[in-house]
């Protein structure tokens, strides 16, 4: 969490109000009117001697007089005219509620949340620099934004080919590093090592999580150098980087407008990822507690599904209707089976309320459509059997996970 410098007045509501939203347990994101944050830190709270100065505190608060950037207003003018206000001696006090009650802000997320989840990724296991051959053919001859434009738009559909893998553990931090540069991150969902060689050459392929594939403005050597000392810049060696220094990496990268390759991770597309997802592994699930993934561009924070993880949940229900057995849908042209698609049980837009990821297998459930749909639209008498159902056949395994939750807290996440 971010320390709060100032102490006067308008900086002790806005902690007031931190101290209230994380009582009532925040989401980062939320949108609040003026007048619905005044409400979260009311006058007779504040100890503010008189009311005048603590419309003053509110005015100040909402401005970015000395810097603060407390809020982020969904007119951008706001910040500004706030500004003046404070600044102006004949100000009308009470123009926070009179004027500009009704309009939007959201809290600054980096005062919500811990600093590390406003770094592009929230948990990094490990970190490699992976050297893309410019005698590799598919990109011979090409540019560094020929390079980036294929992470951005062609990656995040299909698995990158090696000829010669590296030994790495799934959820490491991949750096690719081409022309010298080091252009473009992504992490590690799987390693598949082929049967037998594709096109003659490739001898397996990484598969990433597509939506934690991101470019930025390439970084060159003396920049790794100024991250890890002993950095021996960059070569074909494949170097294995120390991921205590990932704050910095992390922070550099959002100097360089990090830039990730999906924006709105849509429903449909994560369903035909995880449909198009062919397990190499024999499958061994473990329940075991696992640190939540997020991503950030170091304004809003989003967490993380590994199409992997939710293939292996639904490998594991046998490509069955967890609700109810019977039930059958068509035959995916993909993996001619049974099509169904995975749903978290406890969905992931709450992952703030837990300190372990809730994208385990334990909280993966496979649906047919039909039932998915249902726990997305369905009225209270249809939907409460569902979840009942499938919460008592998770809740040993969640716990295993470390994630403790009541079904009446289930309920009121739908
Ligand atoms: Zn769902
Ligand atoms: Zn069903």
């Amino acid at each position: 969490m971010l320390e709060l410098k100032g102490n006067v007045n308008s900086d002790k509501l806005f902690k007031l109000l931190l101290k209230n939203i994380r009582k009532q347990g925040h989401e980062v994101n939320k949108v609040y009117s003026l007048k619905e944050i005044a409400s979260l830190i009311p006058y007779k709270t504040s100890d503010i001697k008189n009311y005048a100065s603590y419309n003053y505190a509110l005015t100040s608060m909402f401005s970015n007089q000395k810097d603060r950037d407390y809020f982020i207003f969904s007119n951008k003018s706001l910040g500004d005219i706030f500004t003046e206000l404070a600044n102006d001696t004949k100000r009308n006090n009470r123009a926070w509620n009179t004027h500009y009650g009704h309009e939007k802000v959201k809290i600054n997320p980096k005062y919500l949340v811990n600093r590390k989840l406003l770094l592009p990724y929230s948990s990094v296991e490990s970190i490699r620099i992976l050297p893309m051959s410019e005698t590799d053919s598919e990109f011979t001859g090409h540019s560094i934004e020929d390079v980036q434009d294929w992470f951005m738009h062609k990656l995040p559909n299909r698995d990158f080919n090696f000829t010669r893998g590296l030994d790495v553990q799934n959820g490491t931090l991949f750096l690719f590093q081409y022309k010298a540069h080091v252009i473009a991150s992504a992490i590690l969902d799987q390693k598949v090592v082929f049967h037998k060689k594709l096109d003659d050459v490739y001898r397996g392929a990484y598969r990433f999580i597509p939506t934690t594939i991101a470019v930025f403005n390439p970084i060159n050597s003396s920049e790794m150098k100024g991250i890890w000392n002993d950095f021996a810049g960059l070569s074909r060696v494949q170097h294995n980087l120390d991921v205590d220094k990932y704050i910095l990496l992390g922070e550099l990268l959002l100097k360089k407008k990090l830039k990730f390759a999906l924006n709105e991770e849509s429903e449909e597309f994560y369903q035909d990822a995880v449909d198009r997802t062919n397990l190499d592994t024999s499958l061994e699930v473990n329940d075991v507690p696992l640190d939540p993934l997020g991503i950030s561009n170091g304004l809003s924070q989003r967490w993380i599904r590994s199409n992997v993880t939710s293939k292996k949940a639904i490998v594991l229900a046998d490509y069955k209707c967890e609700y109810d057995e019977s039930h059958r849908s068509f035959t995916s042209r993909v993996t001619g089976k049974n099509y169904v698609e995975a749903h978290h049980l406890i969905p992931l837009e709450y992952q703030g309320q837990f300190k372990r990821s809730l994208d385990v297998e334990a909280n993966i459930i496979s649906l047919c459509p039909l039932c998915h749909k249902a726990v997305h639209h369905a009225s209270a008498e249809v939907l409460e059997p569902i979840i009942k159902e499938l919460y008592t056949k998770r809740r040993d395994r969640l716990q295993k996970c470390e994630i403790a939750i009541d079904i009446k807290k289930i309920l009121s996440y739908y």
